[in-house]
Formats: structure tokens, C-alpha cells, sequence
């Protein structure tokens, strides 16, 4: 299945569906972070999210950025999102490793750990960026969003990601949905979706047995004339920092900081968090930003 976000009207615009298909971009990121298995599970759940969340965004400029600080030790986990879904993350413990589940299953909830904080930041380009914070129920992020968005934004939200190895240890397959109520869906309606819902295979097996991204909405709304709204967008894992960007960060550290790297007389390498990325800034470098700051 190819690599996509795909966003659809069922039962006649009462209610909004977007699916997609995030193989590419989690391997990516695996690649990059070089994830563990158990840290793969956990950047697959938001990277998916944002790439559904992402296809929702209208202005280049905007950025949603879902931030969680777990109470586990896998650290800090973000995602940052943009138009297109244009997605990248972090991890800040990404080569955490446990065992599985009894059940053989990947145990990410043993690195989240059982509570934490979330952060949705949004960010239209208005002087303030929106904060929405939210707690991190049983260290489980997609069903905390989920509250997150019934609660407030009053929206009812049927959220599924998934992801599975294969038995080299390589991800094979990595997607999503959600499904949102309209405020003019009707009674018929929702217990239609609900039965679609909990009959439908999982998002895994589904994309496992060669479902297509519209094979897929329909079997989750059980609306066979679902509408597709945009086509296709590709969803992809793009990293936008630039050595101006990384200045402008060491600019705004402040005179004084910056004073103590010259007088430490060495050469100051900064390390993007979502790609790796190196900027070397030698201190003829540094000194030239002294000035700016
Ligand atoms: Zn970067």
C-alpha cells in the first residue's frame, strides 16, 4: 500500500473520516532516531496521529505540536506537525528496550508509565500559540487524546493506530484512523458507525490484508458511498531546520552564554533533535553571533 493520507465524508457529511498509511514515514524516523522496537511502537502511535491531525491544517504557517511528558522513562516524546502532513519527532530515550507483553505484544506502556502530561500546542501564527493541556491516562496516548478532543472541542472521536513487526525485526506495516461526529449526525447515524466499528478487523489487519486507504473508511463507517474529499496527500517525514534557524537558537541564548563559549575556546556543535543533523559553529562563528545578541 502506498504511503498516504486520505480524508472522506460518510453519510452524506454528517460525519468526517481520515485514514492513513504511515509505513514510510515510521521506518523513516526509525532510520533516523534509531528506535528500539518498543520506542518504534510509541513514534508510530504519534507520528500517525499527526499525519491525520496534519491533513486537517490550512496555512503553511500553521504547526501543531503534541508534546508528552510521561512519568515513565522513555523521556520526553514530541511530535510536530504541518500542513500536508508533514510530520517529524523525537524521542528523548529512543533506544529504550523491554520485553514484551505476556501476550507477546510490544510494551509501551512500560516505558511511558502509567501517567504524564500532555501538550497540544497549536500555532496559526497569532502572537500566542494555543496550549491545550490534557492528562496522560494509563499512559495511553491515542484514547488520551481521544478525551482530549471529546472534551474540549466537543467533538465524539473514534481514534485507532497501529503498527506491527515483521520477524526480521523490520516494521511492516504502520497506520490509522479517525473517525469525528458531526453536530448534525443523527442517532441512525452513530449507532451505525459503532457497529461498523467494533466489526471491523483492527487497523493492522486490515492494511495487512491489502485493504486500500477507501476499503478501509468504508468498512469503519460501513458507508459504502463514502466521499473522498481531497485525493491523496502524501504524508512524509521532513525536518525543516536550517543553520539560520540554529543562530538565530544560539542568538537568543544570550550574551552571556555566548561569551562563555568563546572563553571556553571551542567550537560549539548543535544536534537537531528530529533529524540529527549537525551545525558546526567555529568560534570566529560564535563571536559574530556575540554581536547580534
Ligand atoms: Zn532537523
Amino acid at each position: 500500500m502506498e504511503n498516504n493520507t486520505m480524508k472522506f465524508l460518510a453519510y452524506e457529511g454528517m460525519v468526517k473520516v481520515t485514514c492513513v498509511d504511515t509505513l514510510k514515514l515510521v521506518q523513516k524516523a526509525k532510520e533516523i532516531h534509531k528506535l528500539s522496537k518498543t520506542t518504534s511502537k510509541i513514534m508510530s502511535n504519534v507520528l500517525t496521529i499527526g499525519a491525520i491531525l496534519g491533513a486537517d491544517l490550512k496555512n503553511e504557517i500553521d504547526n501543531l505540536t503534541i508534546q508528552i511528558k510521561p512519568s515513565g522513562p522513555v523521556g520526553t516524546i514530541v511530535c510536530v506537525i504541518k500542513k500536508g502532513a508533514k510530520v517529524k519527532g523525537y524521542i528523548q530515550v529512543p533506544d529504550i528496550e523491554v520485553p514484551p507483553t505476556l501476550e507477546g505484544k510490544i510494551d509501551e506502556k512500560a516505558v511511558i508509565g502509567d501517567h504524564g502530561t500532555l501538550y497540544i500546542i497549536k500555532d496559526i501564527g497569532l502572537k500566542e500559540p494555543y496550549v491545550g493541556i490534557t492528562e496522560l491516562i494509563n499512559g495511553d496516548i491515542v484514547n488520551s487524546l481521544v478525551g482530549y478532543y471529546a472534551k474540549s472541542e466537543q467533538i465524539p472521536t473514534v481514534l485507532s493506530t497501529g503498527m506491527l513487526f515483521n520477524e526480521k525485526g523490520d516494521i511492516k506495516c504502520s497506520g490509522g484512523y479517525i473517525i469525528q461526529l458531526m453536530p448534525d449526525a443523527t442517532k441512525e447515524v452513530i449507532d451505525k458507525i459503532e457497529k461498523a466499528v467494533q466489526s471491523a478487523p483492527t487497523i493492522t489487519q486490515m492494511i495487512e490484508q491489502g485493504y486500500d486507504l477507501v476499503k478501509i473508511a468504508k468498512t469503519i463507517t460501513g458507508d459504502n458511498d463514502i466521499m473522498m474529499m481531497l485525493g491523496t496527500i502524501e504524508n512524509e517525514y521532513t525536518c525543516d531546520c536550517s543553520r539560520d534557524r540554529m543562530e538565530k537558537g544560539l542568538i537568543s541564548l544570550g550574551k552571556k552564554e555566548l561569551q562563555e563559549m568563546i572563553d571556553e575556546n571551542k567550537s560549539v556543535n548543535t544536534k537537531c533533535h528530529f533529524c540529527n543533523n549537525n551545525y558546526e559553529f567555529t568560534i570566529e562563528d560564535i563571536k559574530q553571533l556575540l554581536k547580534q545578541a
